[in-house]
């Protein structure tokens, strides 16, 4: 099925993309998707200070991982481009002399200064700062004077009183009172558009019907809409979704933890769980179910269900995400991610025995929220990492443990190498011989075989680690003091 619905993500590219972003990419691709319709990337970089090639290509790579592809974009596909604005200029260039022949729009001199000392007058009146139309009705001498001069003017878009109103897909009926939003500047004095104004003739010329973004632009679309009017253009339904919020309610940042989806991929989240999570933030599916594949998503979305509520980031809710996703992953797909965090702590994978090191994933894989604290485990399995941790030589020293511990090594020293891959038999022994059941039993030999007083399933270990290495540990964790 097609339709003509085209929507669009369009990112400022001044940095990482931030989960909130992706999420606003996600709720226009679920729409796009369920209605047969287009997604579009278009880069936003009309503030070439600040805009990076770094940044458009982290924020490629990172909707690809998330699975959020476009039918058009700024690489090559699509014929509605250029999809960067900093290659659209000419355009916007013809429709600002448009508009200004036509005296929907005029130049303005006013310095930096004056507008600053305007903007505090005005704060300190208690108004709400906004351009005075000194400019409004400079003479056609004025202008050329102040042009003679070498002074280069912005251009302000002229705004008429009345009321602006739309129906919002998620919020309902907005008005605006245009008098609160003062004459705004659609070319900066560089010749570069403003946000404002390319990003109009942009949805327009690439026929945009549904702009999905976020409340912080609730303010900007009542100037948009004044310049759809002011070039005789129909708007697009536009529906503005809550931000997510930290858990203290303020606006998500840094302030409260990873922001950019790219921390989230090195810190070990899985992309499929993190698009479960984000889609949740703001939408319930009706089912009332929460882990749903991306097609279940697809079928089930809709934008009018989006809350008008602003969703609380919860990190938790994530993890627990993450670890149904980890268990649910292939082992292929597993062991070749794990590998790396493998590398990174330093372990020679390539040279090593590629069955050992996947039965050590799919056994971590059950202890895993985040793929990353697999490095917590690995001294486990890896004499060069293994180390005793506190807590296990608190227990390991501790005067009553001593000859079960002993018992414990006599045990092994007479056991024959161990068969098959369960360590049940062993442990059966050390059960009978020490005398010791469950807890007081298992949390000792947790501490004298592993190191740690958390992992695995020690009947699993056991097997993997054999009995030369277990029996080396346990003289280690005597000698303890
Ligand atoms: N470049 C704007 C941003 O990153 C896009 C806003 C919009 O979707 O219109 O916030």
């Amino acid at each position: 099925m097609t339709s003509n619905v085209r929507v669009r993500f369009a990112p400022a590219p001044t940095g990482l993309l931030h989960i909130g972003n992706a999420r606003t990419a996600l709720f226009n691709h679920l729409f796009a998707r369920k209605e047969g319709g287009a997604f579009i990337l278009r880069i936003e970089d009309t503030d070439v200070e600040r805009s990076t090639e770094a940044s458009i290509e982290a924020i490629l790579r990172d909707l690809r991982w998330l699975g959020i592809l476009w039918e058009e974009g700024p690489d090559g596909v699509g014929q509605n481009g250029p999809y960067r604005q900093s290659e659209r200029l000419p355009l916007y260039r013809e429709y600002a002399e448009n508009l200004f022949g036509e005296g929907k729009v005029y130049k303005c001199f006013c310095s930096p200064e004056r507008l600053e000392s305007l903007r505090k007058e005005q704060l300190a009146r208690g108004m709400m700062p906004k351009y005075d139309g000194k400019c409004r009705s400079l003479s056609q001498r004025e202008i050329s004077e102040m042009e003679s001069e070498g002074l280069r003017p912005v251009l302000r878009f002229r705004v008429d009183r009345g009321m602006v109103v739309f129906e919002d897909l998620i919020h309902g009926r907005m008005s605006f009172d245009s008098d609160g939003l003062g004459d705004f500047i659609i070319v900066r004095s560089d010749g570069m558009a403003a946000y404002n104004f390319a990003c109009v003739i942009d949805d327009h010329s690439m026929r945009i019907t549904h702009v999905i973004r976020g409340d912080d632009h609730l303010s900007n679309t009542p100037r948009q809409i004044l310049v759809y009017r002011a070039l005789g253009w129909q708007p697009p339904v536009f529906a503005h979704h809550p931000l997510i919020l930290g858990p203290d309610r303020s606006p998500l940042s840094k302030r409260h933890g990873a922001t950019a989806v790219s921390q989230y991929r090195e810190e070990g989240f899985l992309p499929e769980a993190l698009l479960n999570y984000l889609v949740l933030l703001g939408w319930t599916s009706p089912s009332g179910e929460e882990i749903l594949t991306p097609e279940e998503i697809v079928k089930a979305f809709s934008l009018t269900a989006l809350s008008r509520n602003a969703p609380i980031h919860s990190r938790k809710k994530l993890e627990w995400l993450n670890s149904h996703y980890i268990r649910k992953t292939d082992n292929g797909r597993l062991v070749r991610l794990l590998l790396s965090y493998f590398e990174k702590a330093g372990i020679p994978v390539k040279q090593m025995d590629q069955e050992y090191l996947a039965q050590i994933c799919g056994l971590l894989k059950e202890n895993l929220s985040i793929l990353s604290q697999v490095e917590e485990y690995l001294g486990i399995f890896f004499d060069a990492l293994f180390s005793f941790s506190e807590e296990a030589k608190a227990v390991l020293i501790s005067p009553e443990n001593r000859e079960a511990l002993q018992t414990i090594l006599n045990v092994l020293e007479g056991f024959s190498e161990m068969e098959g891959d369960s360590g049940s038999p062993l442990l059966v022994r050390f059960e009978g011989r020490t005398g010791r059941k469950g807890k007081s039993l298992y949390a000792l030999l947790r501490a004298g075989i592993t190191g740690k007083m958390k992992g695995p399933e020690l009947v699993k270990i056991l097997p993997l680690l054999g009995k030369d290495r277990m029996i080396n540990r346990l003289k280690m964790a005597l000698e303890l003091s």
